[in-house]
């Protein structure tokens, strides 16, 4: 296809992934149409923890992942359950994670996601501050918290990655955990600190950066559905949405948890898993940490926001399903007094939880890239329990791709056909 000078790009999803996208395209110039078939940000980018987070660099498929997960299937209340049924498409997933779950994948992984973190965080500072957007961007770091000798040990070991991946580290005792979040009274047995770590509100971000990307001439379509793709060739020529279709040139596909249905369509395998997790926000809380914080053995993290505190965690396999298990949130927020002895969750409302879907790749790393049988279709999506973390660094990516320009990270890892 001969690139037309205006490229018209058509993005599919407005997610964070979706929105970072639609920025960075708009910003070489490209005529810019965003469709998401609900509202804007309110899908898994909207009560998530906010956290950018370059200490995450590694990936979800490591060592061990399975065995823990296997005890975890036991018990009710744990942070990770998968639905028994029958489907193939799970069936393969997880064949691929368990292959997937090596010291060599993580050492082949962790240069490229550290590197991604910190390119999105650097990318995220310079939105907030070349357009003037306010979204709770804070770079106070984060606290790994563990309370058994196991979580000590695994947290170490990932404090040993780190200084190999020249990432800053503190591993402290009780009271040098004290020392840095004072108005807390940690039960655990330590922590430790990434202060290269940042966050921002989510709900913010996508609310304020939907404005902004209006205000810059992208064409925004809430409760447009894409449905299907019009082909012409190996190209896709348009989106079938409700009574239409919506020509362009190039397609981004950021549908998040949705994505691999819709281009099952075309004949493509992307797998990919829904990965539901849940939050509950305190509004005006009493008391609040100064620094967000992972509970390391009950997968919970805890988001400090200007006016709230936000308590997330849980990973269920349980397809595109949104419901909420009381168990699983009362879980949640039972974890909190086994680490922070003065923060009383007792009493926090349980009714408004909020679920969210991530989609989850089956080695941890996201899909960006052009499709080999559909080229000027591109994957934006797989990024699981990162989306925030390289959510602008995935949106300069896919303006690259789509101007064909060097991309400032090599894109082998993210390939969307790297399992066909
Ligand atoms: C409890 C929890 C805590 C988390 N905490 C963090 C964190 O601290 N840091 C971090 O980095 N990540 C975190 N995540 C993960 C992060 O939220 C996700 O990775 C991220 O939101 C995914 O963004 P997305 O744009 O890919 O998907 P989504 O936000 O789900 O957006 C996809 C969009 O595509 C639209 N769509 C789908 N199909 C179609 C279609 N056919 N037509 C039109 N539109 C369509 C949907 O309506 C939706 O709006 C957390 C997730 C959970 C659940």
């Amino acid at each position: 296809m001969a690139l037309r000078s205006v490229p018209r790009v058509v993005i599919i999803g407005g997610g964070i992934i979706g929105v970072s996208a639609a920025y960075y395209a708009r910003k070489i110039g490209a005529e810019v149409t965003l469709l998401d078939m609900g509202e804007i940000g309110r899908a898994c980018s909207h009560g998530n923890a906010g956290y950018v987070a370059p200490s995450h660099f590694v990936p979800l498929a490591h060592p061990g992942v399975i065995t823990q997960g296997l005890k975890w299937m036991l018990d009710p209340d744990s942070p990770f359950y998968i639905r028994p049924r029958f489907d193939p498409d799970l069936f393969a997933w997880i064949r691929i994670f368990r292959r997937m779950s090596t010291d060599a994948h993580v050492r082949a992984s962790m240069y490229i996601l550290r590197d991604l973190a910190q390119a999105t965080l650097g990318l995220f500072e310079e939105i907030a501050q070349s357009e003037n957007l306010a979204f709770e961007l804070q770079q106070k770091g984060l606290l790994m918290l563990y309370n058994s000798e196991k979580g000590r040990r695994s947290n170490l070991k990932e404090v040993d990655l780190a200084e190999e991946l020249n990432v800053k580290t503190a591993v402290l005792d009780r009271s040098g955990l004290e020392t840095l979040d004072p108005g807390m009274e940690f039960r655990c047995l330590g922590g430790v600190y990434w202060p290269g770590d940042a966050h921002i509100a989510p709900a913010s971000f996508m609310e304020v950066m939907g404005n902004q990307l209006e205000t810059m001439g992208v064409t925004v379509r809430s409760s447009t559905p894409v449905l299907g793709f019009s082909l012409s060739g190996k190209e896709v020529r348009g989106v079938e949405i409700p009574g239409g279709v919506v020509e362009g040139d190039e397609f981004v596909l950021a549908g998040g948890s949705w994505s691999s249905s819709l281009v099952k369509r075309l004949g493509i395998r992307l797998p990919l898993q829904p990965g539901k997790g849940y939050s509950v926000t305190v509004e005006k809380p009493t008391l609040t940490p100064i620094l967000p914080m992972i509970l390391s053995e009950a997968r919970v993290a805890i988001t400090p926001f200007a006016d709230s505190l936000r308590f997330g965690g849980t990973m269920e396999l349980a397809g595109l399903d949104l419901s909420v298990t009381r168990s699983r949130v009362n879980a949640i927020l039972r974890a909190v007094p086994r680490y922070l002895a003065n923060v009383d969750t007792s009493g926090v409302r349980r009714e408004g939880a909020w679920s969210g879907l991530r989609p989850v790749s089956p080695d941890g790393l996201p899909y960006i890239g052009r499709f080999r049988k559909i080229p000027n279709l591109i994957a934006a999506t797989g990024h699981a329990m990162l989306g925030v973390t390289l959510a602008t660094g995935t949106g300069k990516l896919v303006a690259q791709i789509i101007a064909r320009d060097r991309p400032f990270l090599p894109l082998a890892q993210f390939q969307p056909d790297r399992f066909s």
